[in-house]
């Protein structure tokens, strides 16, 4: 039996994804070989490739001006990466502080250039919830010379998201969408890059995504690995070195599934619907707490507290009992956070929330 899993990452995938794939493992189309069989360059993948780019840019109406590379190295890979692709000469990068993973991301291109956190939310004093809002943007101290804008899209642990993006003029944004890519449209003009991992809202962890603007390309650093040099991955089509291929199957067959769904704008109500059914059965209660403020609460990963945390235990075991798993928090900030991706039903966070109310109920 399937259970509701509510793990941030590797995460659920749609049932459909995974029958689809089983019925695929032994003989993919006639080819009387798994994909993972075959050559990445061979006429079989390379048409599931064709379709893999043409729907994710049909998806995110990516413009033409936009590459779309399939790359290796995590999110975490891409905060090294994209600095040694996107610094230049110029050597500054702007950064707002939104919680861990921004803070992971400062940390990792303080190696490389020179950081300025232009605005920070972090609450020292907090014993719960250090991260719970986005500084006021007439707070942000950006240089109007820094070579990019860094900012984390959705910040996983913290459960704090952005649902407006900054003007930031000649300097382009790059932000980091792990986990919320694909959750709702996006105007990729706003930005110079995004990527993403794939283990939260596209597929099995191992394949990164990142879409940059064409005039982005050029500027490596002549140490950058040639594997990871989005001017060489981008002239032989993701496949300069062999590309994490199965990884990229699955994403296709997530990408039909969310065509089939309605794209984006169907994926991102189904999304408003369940986060609207949590946070509601939240806040309606004086048993649990959450701390992110609610214009920017994330869709996506929901952290709670019990303002008795001596039941923290009990509350695990027992919905874990009722097939939901993987809500503990992150080890950083404790508690619970329910990760409800676009492949996590409606069914499931309903679940969730009558679990919600028994337990309530019971030790309430
Ligand atoms: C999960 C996550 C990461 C880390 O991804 P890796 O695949 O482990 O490199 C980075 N940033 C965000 C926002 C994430 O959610």
């Amino acid at each position: 039996m399937r259970v509701f899993n509510f793990s941030a990452g590797p995460a659920v995938l749609p049932e459909e994804v995974l029958r689809e794939a089983a019925e695929d493992m032994l003989d993919w189309h006639g080819s009387g070989m798994s994909v993972m069989e075959m050559s990445h360059r061979g006429k079989e993948f390379g048409h599931i490739l064709q379709h893999v780019f043409a729907d994710l840019r049909e998806l995110l109406a990516v413009p033409d001006n936009y590459k779309i590379l399939l790359m290796q190295g995590g999110a975490i890979g891409e905060n090294a990466i994209v600095p040694l692709n996107l610094l230049g000469k110029n050597n500054k990068v702007d950064f707002v502080e939104t919680g861990s993973w921004s803070v992971k991301t400062i940390k990792e291109t303080q190696r490389y250039g020179d950081v300025n956190v232009a605005a920070s939310s972090l609450d020292r004093e907090a014993k719960q919830g250090k991260y719970t809002y986005i500084p006021d943007r007439s707070t942000w101290k950006l240089r109007s010379d820094a070579a990019y804008l860094h900012l984390c899209g959705n910040e996983t642990i913290d459960g704090v998201e952005y649902f407006d993006w900054p003007e930031t003029g000649k300097v382009p944004l790059v932000v980091d969408m792990s986990s919320h890519i694909l959750s709702r449209p996006l105007d990729i003009s706003k930005f110079g890059l995004i990527y993403a991992g794939a283990q939260k809202n596209i597929g099995p962890a191992g394949l990164t995504i990142v879409i940059v603007r064409d005039d982005l390309l050029d500027q490596a650093h002549a140490l950058c690995p040639s594997a990871f040099n989005y001017r060489i991955v981008a002239d032989n089509d993701s496949m300069y070195n062999t590309p994490p291929t199965y990884g990229i199957y699955i994403a296709g067959l997530v990408f039909q599934w969310i065509r089939r769904q309605g794209g984006l704008a169907a994926i991102e109500a189904n999304n408003i619907a369940k986060a609207t059914a949590l946070y509601d059965a939240l806040d309606r209660s004086e048993f649990y707490v959450t701390h992110v403020r609610k214009e920017c609460r994330s869709r996506m990963n929901v952290p709670f507290f019990l303002r008795d945390e001596s039941l923290t235990d009990a509350f695990l075991l027992e919905s874990r009992e009722r097939g939901l798993v993987q809500l503990k928090g992150h080890k950083s900030v404790g508690g619970f956070r329910a990760s409800i991706y676009n492949a996590m039903t409606l069914e499931g966070v309903e679940a969730l929330v009558e679990f919600l109310h028994a337990f309530e109920k019971r030790y309430g």
